[in-house]
Protein backbone atom coordinates (compact mmCIF):
# COMPACT_ATOMS: atom_id res chain seq x y z
CA UNK A 1 0.00 0.00 0.00
CA UNK A 2 1.59 3.17 -1.07
CA UNK A 3 2.65 5.51 1.86
CA UNK A 4 -0.32 8.23 1.11
CA UNK A 5 -2.94 6.08 0.74
CA UNK A 6 -2.19 4.17 4.14
CA UNK A 7 -2.30 7.55 5.66
CA UNK A 8 -5.65 8.55 4.51
CA UNK A 9 -6.97 5.50 5.72
CA UNK A 10 -5.30 5.87 8.94
CA UNK A 11 -6.66 9.54 9.32
CA UNK A 12 -10.07 8.20 8.48
CA UNK A 13 -10.10 5.60 11.20
CA UNK A 14 -9.63 7.97 13.76
CA UNK A 15 -11.85 10.75 11.76
CA UNK A 16 -15.42 11.60 13.45
CA UNK A 17 -18.22 9.43 11.54
CA UNK A 18 -19.66 11.37 8.75
CA UNK A 19 -22.36 10.48 6.65
CA UNK A 20 -21.87 9.82 2.79
CA UNK A 21 -24.12 13.49 2.46
CA UNK A 22 -21.11 15.04 4.60
CA UNK A 23 -22.83 15.53 8.03
CA UNK A 24 -21.45 14.81 11.09
CA UNK A 25 -23.51 12.33 12.50
CA UNK A 26 -23.49 12.18 16.54
CA UNK A 27 -22.84 8.97 17.83
CA UNK A 28 -23.70 10.69 21.40
CA UNK A 29 -21.69 8.15 22.96
CA UNK A 30 -17.79 8.11 23.76
CA UNK A 31 -15.96 6.89 20.37
CA UNK A 32 -13.46 5.30 22.98
CA UNK A 33 -16.29 3.15 24.01
CA UNK A 34 -16.62 1.15 20.84
CA UNK A 35 -13.11 0.23 21.42
CA UNK A 36 -13.19 -3.38 23.84
CA UNK A 37 -10.51 -5.33 24.18
CA UNK A 38 -10.69 -7.55 27.24
CA UNK A 39 -13.37 -9.36 29.06
CA UNK A 40 -12.62 -7.45 31.98
CA UNK A 41 -13.81 -3.98 30.04
CA UNK A 42 -16.55 -5.91 28.08
CA UNK A 43 -18.26 -6.85 31.88
CA UNK A 44 -17.68 -3.63 33.20
CA UNK A 45 -19.58 -1.73 30.08
CA UNK A 46 -22.32 -4.30 30.50
CA UNK A 47 -22.85 -4.02 33.88
CA UNK A 48 -23.28 -0.28 33.25
CA UNK A 49 -25.96 -1.20 31.32
CA UNK A 50 -29.14 -1.10 32.94
CA UNK A 51 -29.41 -4.73 33.02
CA UNK A 52 -28.87 -5.69 36.29
CA UNK A 53 -25.75 -8.14 35.59
CA UNK A 54 -23.54 -8.28 38.10
CA UNK A 55 -19.27 -9.20 38.10
CA UNK A 56 -20.22 -12.77 39.07
CA UNK A 57 -22.77 -14.09 36.85
CA UNK A 58 -22.13 -16.72 34.52
CA UNK A 59 -22.41 -16.48 30.77
CA UNK A 60 -26.01 -17.59 30.55
CA UNK A 61 -27.10 -15.55 33.44
CA UNK A 62 -25.69 -12.31 31.68
CA UNK A 63 -27.27 -13.13 28.21
CA UNK A 64 -30.81 -13.97 30.06
CA UNK A 65 -30.76 -10.73 31.90
CA UNK A 66 -29.77 -8.72 28.52
CA UNK A 67 -32.83 -10.48 26.65
CA UNK A 68 -35.29 -9.43 29.40
CA UNK A 69 -34.08 -5.98 28.75
CA UNK A 70 -33.95 -5.84 25.06
CA UNK A 71 -37.33 -7.63 24.89
CA UNK A 72 -38.94 -5.15 26.96
CA UNK A 73 -36.93 -2.16 25.62
CA UNK A 74 -39.44 0.43 23.60
CA UNK A 75 -37.57 2.10 20.92
CA UNK A 76 -37.00 5.75 21.63
CA UNK A 77 -39.02 7.96 19.50
CA UNK A 78 -36.45 11.04 19.13
CA UNK A 79 -34.11 8.12 17.43
CA UNK A 80 -35.59 7.00 13.90
CA UNK A 81 -33.98 4.13 13.45
CA UNK A 82 -33.89 2.46 16.97
CA UNK A 83 -36.50 0.12 16.48
CA UNK A 84 -34.27 -1.16 13.64
CA UNK A 85 -31.58 -1.35 15.79
CA UNK A 86 -33.59 -3.26 18.54
CA UNK A 87 -34.75 -5.80 15.79
CA UNK A 88 -30.62 -6.34 14.72
CA UNK A 89 -29.95 -6.76 18.64
CA UNK A 90 -32.28 -9.31 19.18
CA UNK A 91 -31.12 -11.37 16.14
CA UNK A 92 -27.50 -10.41 16.87
CA UNK A 93 -28.05 -11.81 20.76
CA UNK A 94 -29.94 -14.69 18.93
CA UNK A 95 -26.58 -15.74 18.11
CA UNK A 96 -24.81 -15.44 20.85
CA UNK A 97 -26.87 -17.72 22.85
CA UNK A 98 -26.31 -20.13 20.07
CA UNK A 99 -22.78 -20.42 20.67
CA UNK A 100 -22.33 -17.52 17.42
CA UNK A 101 -21.27 -14.41 17.04
CA UNK A 102 -23.70 -11.09 17.99
CA UNK A 103 -23.58 -9.75 14.95
CA UNK A 104 -27.49 -8.96 13.68
CA UNK A 105 -29.05 -7.49 10.64
CA UNK A 106 -32.04 -6.85 9.35
CA UNK A 107 -33.56 -5.91 5.82
CA UNK A 108 -35.63 -3.08 5.12
CA UNK A 109 -37.82 -1.89 2.63
CA UNK A 110 -38.69 1.60 0.92
CA UNK A 111 -41.75 1.73 3.73
CA UNK A 112 -39.68 0.93 6.88
CA UNK A 113 -41.07 -2.57 6.99
CA UNK A 114 -38.60 -5.20 7.92
CA UNK A 115 -39.13 -7.82 4.96
CA UNK A 116 -36.12 -10.15 6.24
CA UNK A 117 -34.02 -10.47 9.14
CA UNK A 118 -30.80 -12.97 9.87
CA UNK A 119 -27.16 -13.36 12.58
CA UNK A 120 -24.00 -13.86 12.21
CA UNK A 121 -23.73 -18.05 11.58
CA UNK A 122 -20.27 -18.74 10.63
CA UNK A 123 -19.66 -21.08 14.02
CA UNK A 124 -22.70 -22.07 13.92
CA UNK A 125 -22.67 -23.45 10.25
CA UNK A 126 -19.14 -23.48 10.02
CA UNK A 127 -18.64 -21.14 6.91
CA UNK A 128 -16.20 -18.36 6.69
CA UNK A 129 -18.42 -16.26 4.64
CA UNK A 130 -21.00 -16.23 6.59
CA UNK A 131 -21.65 -12.61 8.86
CA UNK A 132 -24.57 -11.53 9.46
CA UNK A 133 -25.48 -9.19 6.39
CA UNK A 134 -24.42 -12.42 3.89
CA UNK A 135 -26.39 -14.78 5.84
CA UNK A 136 -29.18 -12.35 5.30
CA UNK A 137 -28.59 -11.59 1.63
CA UNK A 138 -27.99 -14.97 0.74
CA UNK A 139 -31.13 -16.78 2.71
CA UNK A 140 -33.46 -13.45 1.10
CA UNK A 141 -32.23 -13.93 -2.61
CA UNK A 142 -32.88 -17.50 -1.95
CA UNK A 143 -36.52 -17.04 -0.97
CA UNK A 144 -39.27 -17.02 -3.62
CA UNK A 145 -40.40 -13.34 -2.18
CA UNK A 146 -36.82 -11.92 -3.03
CA UNK A 147 -38.27 -11.80 -7.37
CA UNK A 148 -40.71 -8.98 -6.00
CA UNK A 149 -37.58 -7.08 -4.50
CA UNK A 150 -34.76 -7.89 -7.11
CA UNK A 151 -33.36 -7.66 -10.87
CA UNK A 152 -31.56 -10.40 -11.50
CA UNK A 153 -29.01 -10.15 -8.34
CA UNK A 154 -29.11 -6.39 -8.11
CA UNK A 155 -32.14 -5.04 -5.50
CA UNK A 156 -34.59 -2.82 -6.24
CA UNK A 157 -34.44 1.13 -5.40
CA UNK A 158 -35.14 1.14 -1.81
CA UNK A 159 -34.36 -1.45 0.10
CA UNK A 160 -31.45 -1.03 3.16
CA UNK A 161 -29.60 -3.39 4.75
CA UNK A 162 -29.44 -2.20 8.30
CA UNK A 163 -26.91 -4.02 10.93
CA UNK A 164 -26.52 -4.22 14.49
CA UNK A 165 -22.34 -3.56 14.10
CA UNK A 166 -20.74 -1.11 10.76
CA UNK A 167 -20.22 -3.69 7.73
CA UNK A 168 -16.81 -5.09 7.46
CA UNK A 169 -15.27 -5.44 3.87
CA UNK A 170 -16.46 -8.53 2.26
CA UNK A 171 -20.37 -7.09 3.74
CA UNK A 172 -20.03 -3.95 2.48
CA UNK A 173 -19.08 -5.09 -0.61
CA UNK A 174 -21.81 -7.42 -0.70
CA UNK A 175 -24.13 -4.54 0.23
CA UNK A 176 -23.04 -2.54 -2.54
CA UNK A 177 -22.67 -4.75 -5.18
CA UNK A 178 -26.40 -5.52 -4.43
CA UNK A 179 -27.74 -2.06 -4.64
CA UNK A 180 -28.71 -1.93 -1.01
CA UNK A 181 -28.71 1.44 0.60
CA UNK A 182 -26.53 0.24 4.16
CA UNK A 183 -27.14 1.72 7.67
CA UNK A 184 -26.02 0.16 10.85
CA UNK A 185 -26.17 0.75 14.84
CA UNK A 186 -22.40 0.54 15.76
CA UNK A 187 -19.59 1.97 14.81
CA UNK A 188 -16.49 -0.43 13.58
CA UNK A 189 -13.19 1.73 14.69
CA UNK A 190 -11.20 -1.15 14.34
CA UNK A 191 -12.99 -3.24 11.36
CA UNK A 192 -15.76 -1.21 10.05
CA UNK A 193 -15.52 -0.35 6.12
CA UNK A 194 -18.08 2.36 5.97
CA UNK A 195 -16.28 5.18 7.23
CA UNK A 196 -13.38 3.70 4.92
CA UNK A 197 -15.17 4.19 1.91
CA UNK A 198 -12.06 6.30 0.42
CA UNK A 199 -9.67 3.54 0.89
CA UNK A 200 -11.58 0.81 -2.26
CA UNK A 201 -9.89 0.87 -5.22
CA UNK A 202 -11.84 4.08 -7.47
CA UNK A 203 -14.56 1.72 -9.53
CA UNK A 204 -15.84 -0.01 -6.07
CA UNK A 205 -16.02 3.37 -4.26
CA UNK A 206 -18.30 4.80 -7.10
CA UNK A 207 -20.54 1.79 -6.97
CA UNK A 208 -20.32 2.25 -3.66
CA UNK A 209 -21.30 6.25 -2.70
CA UNK A 210 -24.53 5.14 -5.56
CA UNK A 211 -26.68 4.27 -2.71
CA UNK A 212 -27.31 5.90 0.82
CA UNK A 213 -24.14 4.56 3.04
CA UNK A 214 -24.88 6.20 6.92
CA UNK A 215 -24.66 5.54 10.83
CA UNK A 216 -28.68 4.63 11.77
CA UNK A 217 -29.88 7.28 14.42
CA UNK A 218 -30.28 4.80 16.92
CA UNK A 219 -30.32 5.45 21.07
CA UNK A 220 -26.91 5.30 23.00
CA UNK A 221 -28.14 2.25 24.72
CA UNK A 222 -29.21 0.49 21.51
CA UNK A 223 -25.35 1.33 20.09
CA UNK A 224 -23.83 0.37 23.25
CA UNK A 225 -25.67 -3.07 23.24
CA UNK A 226 -24.80 -3.65 19.66
CA UNK A 227 -21.52 -2.79 20.46
CA UNK A 228 -21.45 -5.06 23.65
CA UNK A 229 -23.17 -7.87 21.47
CA UNK A 230 -20.50 -8.08 19.10
CA UNK A 231 -17.53 -8.41 21.76
CA UNK A 232 -19.22 -10.87 23.82
CA UNK A 233 -17.19 -13.61 22.30
CA UNK A 234 -15.03 -12.24 24.93
CA UNK A 235 -16.94 -14.09 27.42
CA UNK A 236 -16.13 -17.15 26.65
CA UNK A 237 -13.26 -16.80 23.88
CA UNK A 238 -15.80 -18.55 21.48
CA UNK A 239 -14.56 -18.93 18.02
CA UNK A 240 -11.46 -20.76 16.88
CA UNK A 241 -8.73 -21.69 18.86
ZN1 LIG B 1 -19.03 -8.74 7.49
Amino acid sequence: MKKSIALSCLVLMFSPVFSQQGNLVSTQVDPGYFITHTREDLMSKLMDLPCGIKPDDPVKTILQKVEVFLNAFIPEAEYTDDAFAKAANIQALKSVKQGGYGIGSVLIDKNGTIIAAAHNSQIQEHRSDLHAEMTLMTKFEKSPKARKYMNLYVYKPGLTVFSSAEPCPMCFIRISTAGCDTKYCTPGPEDGMVTRISCLPPSWQEMALKQKVEIGDCSPVMQKLSHLLFYSYLLDNRGPQ
